[in-house]
């Protein structure tokens, strides 16, 4: 189905997702238009990484609309091959295949699954490592990367799908102390190209330097969606407030 109710790129609609009988998102909606750059925050357990991973079919859902591009996402996860093609997700862990190569890592989807001529494939590749400064090691396993390379990598592979727009799960959280700026540097980057992003971090400096918007959550709720300067000198929420109080102190 691809009937487009809106002319946001990414359209959640009172969606409500369960584990068993705990209720993890309470009808979220949550509009996200073409070049946008949300970073979504709240405390653990909050629903953060179940609303990202709902959103590119990871997680199924029970009650809502999700559509990406005006691609309906049902809420037994039909759809979400073609959803997947539209946004690339990056993961605490990276996730990348440890068996192949970087090079390898870039090119399996695009070759499988877009069924794009390899040489095409190898050459978009590069151009994706270049772009996050790590061509280098094309030919090197994961293995023998650093955390912050791998997470670039991670990165590199989810452009060389071309995504509309990019989903991140607290891509920063795994890392050592030293790593986090080369990585949140190549995610702003990418911001500042004009890609739509969705990002759970709890890095504040980041939400207030490349955020549009600060999407504030707890409990399975969007409790605040304000502008960075607004969220942060002024939580208007309680629960914003504390959460900001803990972790900026
Ligand atoms: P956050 O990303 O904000 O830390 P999550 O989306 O990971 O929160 O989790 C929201 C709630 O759902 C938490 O209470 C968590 O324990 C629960 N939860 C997450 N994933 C699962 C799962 N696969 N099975 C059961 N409960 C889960």
């Amino acid at each position: 189905m691809t009937a487009q109710t809106t002319n946001a790129l990414i359209e959640m609609q009172s969606v409500s997702k369960f584990y068993d009988k705990y209720q993890a998102l309470k009808e979220v909606s949550l509009s996200v238009p073409k070049g946008k750059k949300l970073v979504i925050c709240g405390p653990s357990g909050s629903g953060k990484s179940t609303l990202i991973r709902c959103i590119n079919g990871l997680e199924s859902y029970l009650e809502g609309r999700i559509t990406v591009d005006g691609t309906f996402l049902a809420p037994s996860g039909k759809g979400a091959d073609a959803v997947r093609r539209k946004v690339g997700m990056v993961f605490q862990h990276f996730n990348l295949f440890p068996h192949l190569t970087v090079l390898q890592n870039l090119t399996i989807a695009p070759v499988r699954i877009g069924k794009v001529p390899k040489a095409e494939a190898r050459e978009r590749a590069m151009q994706y490592l270049e772009r996050v400064h790590i061509a280098d090691h094309a030919d090197k396993l994961p293995s023998q990367l650093s955390g912050g390379q791998q997470q670039r990598v991670a990165i590199a592979r989810a452009l060389c799908m071309k995504p509309q727009a990019m989903l991140f799960d607290e891509p920063t959280s795994a890392l050592d102390p030293e790593m986090i700026g080369e990585v949140l540097d190549v995610i702003s980057e990418l911001a500042e190209d004009g890609m739509t992003m969705i990002c759970v971090t709890h890095e504040m400096g980041f939400a207030r330097r490349v955020a549009d918007e600060v999407v504030f959550m707890d409990q399975g709720i969007i409790l605040e969606r304000r502008p960075p300067e607004e969220f942060f000198s002024d939580p208007r929420h309680p629960r914003a407030r504390a959460f900001l109080d803990r972790i900026l102190r």
